[in-house]
């Protein structure tokens, strides 16, 4: 959870994209639905379901849900009310002005005489970024404080609010870190390029992605602590061993991880990230040795599947396709938003040949165009995802044939665990499903693989010859 948060708090916010950045595959950010894998198709006959929980359970399930839907739609429509406000109040403007001032002069090193310099314009842009992610983060933080207070009722979240906390700051600290130098490249192309500067930020951005994926395992250990898989699960990577040489991948035991994450949450994962030389399978401590080894193995299945079919990068070349689009129109609808409140939110220009928008708070009206797109966008976003979901499904499945005694109970068992798990709601609206779920629901998920048996008559998956 902690690291989908900060890769999207960093590629998204950060790059401006909004969440047109896949997560690395499968990882599922923990407090929305269930965990990883997938979809849609036939239910079981009649309105038999084949995701079952237990009475006390549903009820809980049906009211998490309620409460994680109205968080996450009020969350992601206050992240724009939060960006309108600050830029109607001229906070931005005045956060410039500051940064100006605070990091606008020096004395001279050379000179006795105390005559003071200009600062380097970086060094302003730097400061000013930097405190543009603290504050929007604390606007949001009430948000995300109701979401852990739930979590914690509800039972599924373990961690203190200290630790907690201690997580918000780490992420925030890596936004600045990493985040704010982007942001100042990007403002540095607006101001280099004013009439095509969409295109140099797409530019830009398409190798920061790759970067991205490639690096954020390496940041992973900053919010949990994670050890070799082997260490104290021998026996789960013979079995995974299995599925990897059935599957062709090239995932040794040294690229098998366990992440601790008992003491913060009772949630089942398991999830790969990376690419390359840091591509790896990561399964939560409470997920090894809590639910069967087979389940476990048609998980890994799963992600196995998301590698073998190359959803990162198919996602990857989707998300760079759309952002040329996304960032060409809101290069459009910035400019409108500038030309028509741009006094009344005190867009400055340093030098009048610049454009409205080269200014650090013109930048911000930027941002605001692209995160209204993210926005609109979401539920195209979690349409392709959860096709990708669901093709990693049947994969999975089919991965375990022949390895487990019944791939069809492996992977109903295996979603109801993980359902249970998080408390995933037995009947989603298809509304919220639609727009929402970046993964398909666990009732499409399990009453898919009730029914999912292409071996019988003699016949084979869509994925294997066997
Ligand atoms: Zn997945």
């Amino acid at each position: 959870m902690t690291f989908v948060r900060w890769t999207q708090l960093v590629v998204c916010c950060g790059i401006v994209l909004a969440g047109l950045v896949p997560g690395a595959c499968g990882a599922q950010s923990a407090p929305a639905s269930a965990p990883d894998s997938a979809p849609a198709a036939t239910a079981p006959a009649g309105n038999r379901t084949a995701y079952i929980l237990p009475p006390e359970k549903l009820a809980k399930a049906i009211a998490l849900s309620r409460i994680r839907n109205i968080l996450d739609i009020v969350g992601a429509l206050w992240g724009l009310v939060v960006l309108w406000l600050l830029l109607a109040t001229r906070t931005f403007a005045g956060i410039e002005a500051w940064a100006g001032r605070v990091s606008g002069r020096r004395r001279s090193p050379v000179r006795a005489d105390s005559e003071r310099l200009p600062h380097p314009r970086w060094l302003q842009g730097l400061l000013f970024f930097a405190v543009f992610f603290i504050v929007t983060t604390l606007a949001g933080l009430p948000i995300d404080a109701l979401g852990h207070h739930f979590s914690r009722e509800y039972g599924i979240s373990l961690q203190g609010w200290g630790g907690w906390l201690g997580d918000q700051g780490k992420g925030l600290g890596l936004a600045v870190l990493i985040g704010a130098p982007i942001l100042l490249l990007f403002n540095w192309i607006v101001r280099r390029w004013p009439r095509r500067y969409w295109l140099g930020i797409w530019l830009a951005a398409v190798p920061l992605i790759v970067a991205v994926l490639l690096v954020s395992p390496l940041f992973e250990p900053i919010f949990d602590k994670f050890e070799p898989l082997t260490q104290n699960h021998a026996a789960l990577v013979e079995e995974l061993e299995k599925v990897v040489a059935r599957t062709g991948t090239d995932i040794p035991p040294g690229r098998m991880f366990l992440m601790k994450a008992s003491e913060k949450t009772n949630g089942l994962n398991a999830y790969v990230d990376g690419i390359g030389a840091t591509k790896r399978i990561v399964v939560w401590d409470t997920t090894a040795g809590r639910i069967p080894d087979d389940e476990i193995m048609f998980i890994f299945g799963h992600e196995s599947g998301h590698y073998v079919l190359n959803h990162i990068p198919k996602q990857v070349s989707l998300s760079v396709v759309g952002l040329f689009f996304v960032l060409w129109t809101c290069a459009g609808f910035a400019g409108w938003l500038a030309r028509r409140f741009g006094s009344a939110w005190g867009l400055q220009t340093q030098d009048s040949s610049a454009a409205p928008l080269a200014s650090r708070t013109g930048f911000v009206v930027l941002i605001f165009a692209v995160s209204i797109a993210g926005f609109v966008l979401q539920p195209v976003i979690n349409t392709v995802s959860r096709h990708y979901e669901h093709e990693a499904d049947v994969y999975g499945q089919e991965a375990v044939h022949g390895l487990v005694a019944d791939p069809r109970k492996t992977a109903v068992a295996a979603f109801n665990a993980l359902g249970e798990a998080w408390l995933d709601d037995p009947n989603p609206s298809p509304f919220i499903e639609f727009w929402e779920y970046n993964h398909p629901s666990v009732k499409t998920r399990a009453n898919f693989a009730a029914q999912y048996d292409p071996w019988k008559d003699g016949g084979h998956g869509e994925f294997f010859e066997k």
